[in-house]
């Protein structure tokens, strides 16, 4: 699928508030928890090309292709709290306050945002394969801060994240750790 390769795509933004602390030492104020108000910017298109609906002169309805994926933003990656899987945090929740652990979103080694856009664009592309197969994400932006953002574009780099449904970055669910079941 080439990447410019098409005539419409569709883009939906949501803001959510995170916290998150980074632990290699080469940023030392991050290494103090802190949040953001972050806004997650997508951009989907279609596979085929096959442009409008002759029905509805629509690529899509926006709710049905929006739907899963504002979803997980609302109930578990808003006021969620990003780890890395070695941070000692993680012990100190399970042992003293293990009913929030459902709001830690824990990555392998620093939740950095680049690390994120590409499990974030995992995820998307596990709604959009369950239920519209039909699209893809073809740009993902996350705006930390009003003058940083990253992009990604998955196509460019398909291999950040490990492939397999053992991860929650690849489960069409709303996980965003491995220490709860997949819920829905
Ligand atoms: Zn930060």
């Amino acid at each position: 699928m080439a990447e410019d390769g098409y005539g419409f795509a569709l883009e939906f933004n949501r803001r959510y508030s995170m916290a998150h602390r980074l632990n290699s030492g080469i940023a030392p104020n991050c290494q103090v928890p802190h949040g953001h108000d972050e806004v997650v910017t997508v951009e989907l298109a279609e596979k085929s090309n096959a442009g409008l609906d002759p029905e509805t002169n629509m690529l899509v309805e926006f709710s049905r292709i929006k739907g899963r994926w504002f979803q997980w933003i609302d109930k578990s990656v808003d006021h969620s709290f990003h780890l890395g899987h070695k941070d000692p945090l993680i012990t100190y929740f399970k042992e003293n306050e293990a009913h929030l652990i459902p709001k830690l979103l824990v990555t392998p080694g620093d939740p950095t945002t680049e690390l994120r856009a590409a499990c974030y664009a995992a995820k998307l592309a596990a709604f959009l394969a369950e239920e519209n197969p039909n699209f893809f994400c073809s740009r993902l932006a996350i705006q930390e801060t009003p003058t940083n953002a990253v992009l990604f574009r998955p196509s460019f780099a398909t291999d950040v994240v490990a492939a397999g449904a053992e991860h929650w970055w690849n489960r069409p669910d709303l996980s965003i750790n491995e220490f709860v079941g997949s819920e829905n």
